[in-house]
């Protein structure tokens, strides 16, 4: 019998350092997302702004909060 792993790209998440990249929506407003939440269900995307908006709930239940709303300043 053929062994597979099934935990494929689950344990590559965890190694690699995870990045939002352009084709990242935000789940409320469909913006590019710069912060991403892991939650008991699953995770969240959201821009900037939303990422605010639903910080101070979300962070009570969230089990990783990656923010890299810091990059907009690079914006000119
Ligand atoms: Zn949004």
């Amino acid at each position: 019998m053929t062994q597979y792993t099934e935990t494929n790209g689950a344990v590559e998440e965890l190694e690699t350092p995870y990045e939002l990249t352009a084709l990242d929506r935000c789940d409320a407003c469909g913006a590019q997302a710069y912060i991403r939440v892991v939650v008991g269900t699953g995770e969240l995307l959201f821009c900037a702004h939303h990422g605010r908006k639903h910080q101070e709930k979300l962070s009570q239940i969230a089990h990783s909060w990656h923010d890299e709303s810091s990059r907009l300043n690079d914006r000119p």
